[in-house]
């Protein structure tokens, strides 16, 4: 439900009505936009009346959220979110570029592609430290030794630095080591995980889980959000469909799908979705061309001798040309980099 006040209400009035949200058992969620304050009720779908708030004192209207998702919809926040990482904004006029290795390897090769994904424009340095291999015989990252190597990277060079938390016991570890915590596609669906996040006060980038519909992918966001979590960052990085000639199928409509549904930060990884290095420049592309509000890209100084996603790494100078051509796109529609 949705509680939408008038534009005079006083702050008496909104702390009145908010402990009367909390005495019926339920939780507010307040945007201030810039024309009006709403508030958001969430919780036990048989304790929400309408009828309770129509006559409270400021409230001008009240409607129900007909979406299965609340605080992720745009009828509860009209204007975008952006996300504050540092100086970067995620959701405003400028493409946020993130790159970097798939995996921390060692320091020489994660230092060689921070300075080099910093040099070509990205302002977000990725590496995963714990990986969600599909064999456990697979290389399954550094573990707390790496998140360090990506803190003395952050240190290096300024850039703001994003990893992967897989377990609801490591996501104390991982946020104490980076800007923005990563849940990848094969954690969508855990809940545990999801509502974990949800209760801290930082950045998380959910990606879109590999046979998720759009609907589904915006529960997984409302899980954090409902938890007082707001700063999510969708990412669309492929679905699974019958094509075999891409490692997914990058579906570039959900882009604006997600940006007519939801108020949240949508970027795209080009390079989970294709599995191909070839690829990722034109796909990058497009995605900036339908709206994503940034990148993520993997990159390695020797693609070759990668512990991990090699095919679908780009070499330092691949990724400084893609950069140049993303840029032309962004200057069309008028966005920045
Ligand atoms: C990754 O970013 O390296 C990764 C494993 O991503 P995804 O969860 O999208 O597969
Ligand atoms: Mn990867």
């Amino acid at each position: 439900m949705i509680i939408v006040l008038r534009p005079d209400a006083s702050e008496e009035q909104i702390d009145h009505l908010l402990s009367r949200i909390r005495e019926m058992g339920l939780t507010p969620h307040i945007s201030r936009g810039i024309e009006r304050t709403i508030v958001g009720v969430i919780g036990d779908e048989r304790l929400i009346r309408e009828r309770s708030f129509q006559s409270t004192p400021g409230v001008e209207h009240v409607m129900s959220i007909l979406k299965p998702f609340k605080l992720a919809s745009r009828e509860f926040k009209h204007d975008d979110t952006i996300v504050h990482v540092n100086k970067v904004e995620f959701g405003g006029n400028k493409i946020v570029l993130i790159a970097g290795p798939c995996s921390i390897e060692n320091p020489e090769q994660l230092m060689k592609t921070a300075n080099a994904v910093k040099a070509a424009g990205a302002t977000v340095l990725r590496g995963g430290a714990f990986k969600p291999r599909t064999s456990p015989y697979s290389f399954q990252g550094l573990g707390e030794e790496g998140l360090k190597l990506l803190d003395e990277a952050r240190r290096a060079t300024g850039l703001s630095v994003v990893s992967e938390v897989m377990d609801t016991r490591d996501v104390e570890l991982v946020a104490r080591y980076v800007d923005i915590l990563q849940i990848g596609t094969h954690n969508q669906h855990n809940y545990a995980l999801l509502k974990e996040v949800g209760t801290l006060q930082k950045p998380v980038i959910l990606k879109r889980g590999l046979s998720s519909t759009v609907e589904e992918y915006l529960l997984a966001a409302e899980y954090i959000l409902s938890r007082g979590n707001n700063q999510v960052i969708l990412c669309e990085r492929g679905i699974r469909t019958f094509e075999k000639a891409t490692r997914n199928t990058l579906d570039i409509s959900a882009i604006p799908v997600l940006k007519h549904l939801s108020h949240l930060p949508v970027i795209v990884d080009p390079s989970q979705a294709t599995g191909n290095w070839r690829l990722v420049e034109p796909m990058s592309m497009a995605s900036v061309a339908a709206g994503a509000d940034g990148l993520m890209i993997e990159v390695h100084p020797e693609p070759e001798k990668a512990l991990s996603d090699g095919a679908q790494s780009l070499l330092p100078e691949k990724y400084a040309h893609l950069v140049s051509q993303v840029q032309l796109i962004a200057r069309a529609i008028g966005r920045e980099i």
